[in-house]
């Protein structure tokens, strides 16, 4: 079944426009294409046959992780499975209670309302979502002062799927009325190098064996970074008139790219160097960010969490500190300070 899509809107942070699109092209369109998140997917199964079943709308859906992980993807299919209506927006473009009652309004029975960085909701905007969430009706208020008076607006019973990379920034209330809640982990290298060759059949390339393996470990278990490398990798192999993309190719692109063995970039050694320059002493995100030139928000939803996961970097309470991993990073030295405090840290001192 093919789900109507009426907008879509996307927010991913940053990425190319022709890159932006091509990651649609990408997208599996069934959920059976979607390759690994094994328990989730199993899980969806059961609660969409269920859904199916009752002609019940879908349970709202909470879906977490890192960005590019497929949280998107995954909600475009809930829609195609459910054979249903996909409006998507994002928790920033959602202002006023006003936005909020436009976009429900238009929606029809049992559609799925995808927003993206759902924790970036305003407060007012994310209560006015509560009687939506559970009774499908909307409380407004018009007028100010004396004037003021309420007015319910009832709204199609939709299902909201909202997308997270902070499911830590949401309030309680809030994260509580979701009742189906997910969370996306990076992927092995072995489901990377499955993405990897669907996206080389899709571009319609040569990817050999080795090739695939060594580019499914540098790209940080998240398929998005994957097939932007993998499209750099095309144009310097279409380039060079390469028919096939081998280990060796795959090897040279990444170096000029800037990626390295652990699949680190320019930004993630920089903000590594910045953090060694402080000799030990921890180092706020915010110092980060303006050393290297991104957000904040960028440095902690995008760069980090594999810099912490891989054990690069460590965070304490007072700031970042170097990881012990770190001191195997080429060009980035391990401070002897930082030494002393991996000792406190392995007896559990300052985490
Ligand atoms: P998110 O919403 O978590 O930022 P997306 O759903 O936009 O991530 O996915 C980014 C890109 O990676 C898309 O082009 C999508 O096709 C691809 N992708 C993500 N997960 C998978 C997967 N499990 N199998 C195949 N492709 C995937």
């Amino acid at each position: 079944m093919v789900a109507r899509v009426k907008e879509q809107r996307f927010v991913d942070g940053g990425g190319r426009d022709d890159d932006r699109a091509q990651d649609e092209t990408l997208r599996p369109r069934r959920l059976d294409q979607f390759i690994g998140q094994e328990s989730i997917v199993a899980n969806l199964r059961v609660y969409l046959a269920a859904a199916r079943k009752r002609r019940e709308p879908l349970d709202h859906v909470l879906f977490s992780g890192m960005p590019g992980l497929g949280k998107t993807t995954l909600a475009h299919l809930l829609a195609t499975e459910l054979g249903v209506g996909f409006r998507a927006t994002s928790g920033p473009v959602l202002v006023r209670s006003g936005d909020l009652a436009g976009v429900l309004t238009c929606l029809e029975d049992r559609d799925i309302l995808f927003v993206d960085e759902v924790h970036r909701l305003q407060p007012i905007v994310e209560e006015y979502l509560y009687s939506a969430m559970e009774d499908y009706v909307l409380d407004i208020v018009l007028d100010q002062g004396p004037n003021a008076r309420s007015v319910k607006l009832t709204v199609p019973r939709f299902t909201l799927v909202g997308a997270t990379t902070r499911e830590g920034n949401l309030s309680a209330p809030f994260r509580a009325r979701f009742g189906i809640q997910e969370k996306l982990d990076p992927y092995p290298p072995g489901e990377m190098t499955t993405i990897l060759n669907r996206t080389a059949r899709i571009f319609g390339i040569s990817l050999a064996k080795e090739g695939a393996e060594m580019l499914a470990s540098r790209c940080r278990g998240t398929p998005r970074i994957a097939n932007r490398y993998l499209r750099r990798i095309r144009d310097f192999a279409d380039v060079e008139g390469l028919s096939r993309i081998d280990a060796d190719a795959v090897a040279r692109a990444l170096k000029r790219l800037g990626v390295d063995g652990f699949g680190l970039d320019l930004t993630d050694r920089r903000i590594l160097d910045v953090v060694a320059k402080n000799r030990g002493v921890p180092v706020g995100v915010k110092t980060i960010a303006v050393s290297v030139g991104e957000e904040e928000r960028t440095i902690e939803d995008v760069y980090e969490p594999y810099l912490l996961r891989e054990g690069f970097l460590v965070k304490t309470p007072r700031g970042r500190i170097l990881g012990r991993r770190a001191a195997e990073v080429a060009g980035v030295e391990v401070p002897a300070e930082c030494a002393n405090l991996f000792d406190g840290l392995e007896q559990g001192e300052p985490a």
